[in-house]
């Protein structure tokens, strides 16, 4: 069984997170061609479960662990249960197409309609 989890437990890990990746990249760039009101979508395993209006200071809890904070016109993930921590290190953000991804959550932010776009390839 041992041998059976180290074939295929990581091979299956990269999947989750090369599919959260690709979504986050896909939803950027259909948000590039379909500007709206400035909006943070939180997306838990590719679904959207959350579009929180930046213009409107709260936190939302996406997961038990995970807690995205919209402030001042900005998003962060500003708490997560996961090891590395990216997500929450890299703060609040602002800007079309601007992503925070938590790829140990299968958490993703993406910022949509009107703002400076920034995409970061
Ligand atoms: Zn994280």
């Amino acid at each position: 069984m041992r041998e059976f989890f180290r074939k295929f437990v990581k091979p299956a890990d990269m999947i989750i997170a090369a599919a959260v990746l690709i979504f986050a990249a896909a939803a950027a760039l259909f948000i590039l061609f379909a500007p709206e009101a400035a909006t943070a979508d939180v997306y838990l395993d590719g679904k959207l479960v959350a579009s929180l209006p930046l213009s409107e200071n709260r936190a939302v809890n996406v997961t038990e662990t995970v807690v995205v904070t919209v402030k001042d016109g900005a998003v962060a993930v500003t708490e997560s249960g996961c090891p590395d921590k990216i997500c929450v290190n890299t703060g609040f953000v602002s800007g079309r197409g601007r992503t925070i991804v938590c790829v140990p959550e299968r958490v993703a932010v993406v910022l949509s309609g009107e703002g400076e776009a920034d995409v970061v390839a």
